[in-house]
């Protein structure tokens, strides 16, 4: 249906109309809806974020009219709805419950609001590529007076940061650009030519400034990374949205935006010396989101050109979009000069020992799990770890093995970099015009395209299959030592992995053929004594500290309200505590290769 562009044929008007009872009413008008009946439904996931999640279950409400009468509405499925055949403009009226405080849904109280389009915008069948024109609207009372909007939608008329109309140019863009409402903190910077803006909601203490400069020279790298001529971003404005709480990590991807959530403690603080621990995960996160505006939003797999928002999208790749954003995400905190080479080596260490700690990567591979995400990564249970590998964690290391490869066999001339980059070239910088996105078992050719090596072996064997990555023979070409130990923290020597509880300690995970699971204990089970003494984690690491493997331990725990007794044989677990160290015995080409691999950081 053409439509003249100043009115756009598809108009939604979003109220906050009941802050206090989590309501957000939305209108949708559609000028020209299918006399057949007009079919509508709400996302049952949300990209980004591999879980059907079934938005329309928190529509509470919903009717439609045409020219003032009322339609008659039919619901089809979980999330679908018909409306009667209509000669003029169909209007569907409907309510939103919005208490979800996550990234991927939508949360409304007096206070603040947050929403993404997959919770609240119906999809107009038939309509999908239409522009469409949003108003946003300030929720009635004088409490609301002081209310911001922070987004990445392209204004229509509304002032920055202000309510009022937005515009998508289709479906797709209309709901990757979430929403915030309130009266969050803002602060800014430019890189890659364009502004980027930081919305913080909660109430914080950060030092905005130094959150601004950290980013600012993460986003700087990033961009020269994919565009080292132009260095320009492939958006025109940018936007991260933080929420911060109590307790909380997570991290959502969009075209033009982020939605993090974070504890308010990792943000900086004034007078912060250094990088802690909790805001180098935090500089991480909004890395790792980052270089996903490329990887994953822009350059996407296939199966996600376009996204069937009614179901599962099934790829054998998310290695490449996760892992490989996992694998860059800490690695440009240290080009960017945010962390020093010594940190950067401790999280890669972590990484490899959490991937070595899991039994389940001898059973799964990063393909398959990147399959299965839908069902299983993103559906944990306390028997993952024994049944599962991580396609972050594991798809970082695929990088990290394939990067030196690649280093190595070219004589340092080319890199995963350079692939990441003919990737771009190829699929993501046309990415608005043309949906074509890398095929399902397409990355060896690029691999090859890029570099001038066949590495299908290598890539086949580490993805499809479920045996170790040669790291340590690889870093050893690049000059870094991997040392490897057993693990004697916590649960580690019982075989499990421990969360403390009121009254004891829970067994989040037995281990396969770990100490606890050969004595019956099993995840769930509530540990309340060992040899008759009552204990928390400090008093078991004490027991633990002062007996030898092969010695025995007598737990008492609760398996639902039934006591059990358990005699567990303590064992040094396989080795995985790892440390990196720089080998500065290494020789002149080993050499060449790290510092070409980690760049030349200023440090901090
Ligand atoms: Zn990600």
């Amino acid at each position: 249906m053409p439509s003249a562009k100043s009115t756009p044929a598809i108009r939604y008007r979003i109220v906050p109309i009941e802050p206090q009872a989590h309501l957000f009413e939305v209108t949708l008008r559609i000028a020209a809806p299918d006399p057949a009946g007009q079919v509508v439904s709400l996302p049952a996931w949300i990209p980004g974020s591999y879980l059907i999640r079934d938005f329309a279950r928190h529509v509470v409400a919903i009717a439609a009219s045409g020219n003032g009468r009322h339609v008659a509405l039919e619901k089809l499925d979980k999330h679908t709805w018909r409306a009667a055949p209509c000669r003029h403009a169909l209007e569907v009226r409907y309510r939103v419950y919005a208490w979800d405080l996550s990234v991927r849904g939508a949360h409304l109280d007096n206070t603040h609001g947050f929403f993404n389009g997959t919770s609240v915008f119906l999809r107009v069948h038939g309509q999908d590529d239409q522009p469409c024109r949003v108003r946003i609207s300030r929720p009635a009372g004088v409490r609301y007076r002081g209310w911001r909007v922070a987004t990445s939608l392209p204004g229509a008329g509304a002032p920055e940061f202000g309510f009022g109309d937005y515009q998508a140019q289709d479906y797709d863009e209309l709901i990757d650009h979430p929403v915030e409402m309130g009266d969050f903190t803002l602060s800014s910077f430019d890189a890659g030519g364009i502004r980027h803006d930081i919305a913080v909601t909660g109430r914080h203490d950060a030092d905005l400034k130094r959150l601004g400069a950290d980013l600012r020279a993460i986003c700087a790298t990033q961009t020269r990374f994919f565009e080292p001529r132009s260095r320009h971003a492939p958006m025109s404005r940018y936007l991260f949205l933080v929420t911060a709480v109590g307790e909380g990590y997570g991290g959502l991807e969009h075209r033009a935006s982020t939605a993090l959530l974070c504890a308010r403690n990792d943000l900086p603080h004034a007078g912060m010396k250094g990088v802690p621990a909790s805001y180098r995960k935090l500089l991480g996160l909004a890395s790792h989101e980052y270089f996903h505006s490329w990887n994953v939003k822009r350059i996407k797999p296939q199966v996600f050109a376009p996204y069937d928002l009614d179901k599962e999208n099934y790829t054998r790749m998310l290695w490449v979009f996760e892992g490989f954003t996992s694998y860059y995400d800490d690695l440009m905190l240290l080009r960017s000069g945010v962390i020093a080479l010594e940190d950067y080596l401790s999280v890669l260490g972590e990484t490899i020992g959490n991937v070595l700690r899991a039994p389940g990567r001898k059973l799964q591979s990063v393909a398959e799990s990147s399959f299965d995400a839908w069902s299983r990564y993103y559906r944990q249970d306390e028997n993952s770890p024994n049944a599962i590998v991580s396609y972050y964690t594991k798809g970082a290391l695929v990088a990290l093995a394939l990067d030196l490869t690649i280093r190595q066999r070219s004589a340092g001339k080319h890199s995963l970099d350079d692939v990441m980059r003919g990737n771009w070239r190829r699929y993501g910088r046309d990415f608005a015009r043309d949906l074509a996105g890398l095929e399902e078992g397409g990355f060896p050719a690029e691999v090859a395209a890029a570099t001038g090596l066949d590495l299908r072996r290598q890539i086949r064997a580490w993805t499809e299959g479920t045996g170790d990555l040669p790291l340590a023979r690889l870093l050893a070409g690049a000059g870094v030592k991997l040392a490897l130990s057993s693990a004697t923290k916590g649960g580690a020597r019982l075989g499990a992995r421990l969360v403390s509880r009121p009254g004891g300690l829970e067994i989040a995970t037995a281990y396969s053929a770990g100490p606890a699971e050969s004595a019956g204990l099993a995840g769930g089970d509530l540990i309340i004594a060992a040899n008759g003494l009552r204990l928390d984690l400090t008093t078991l690491q004490t027991m633990l500290d002062r007996r030898r493997d092969g010695e025995s331990l007598r737990l008492h725990a609760f398996r639902r309200d039934e006591l059990i007794e358990a005699e567990v044989v303590l064992a040094a677990p396989p080795p995985s505590e790892v440390k990196l160290i720089v080998d500065d015995r290494a020789g002149a080409p080993a050499k060449r290769l790290r510092g070409s691999w980690l760049g030349t950081p200023r440090g901090k």
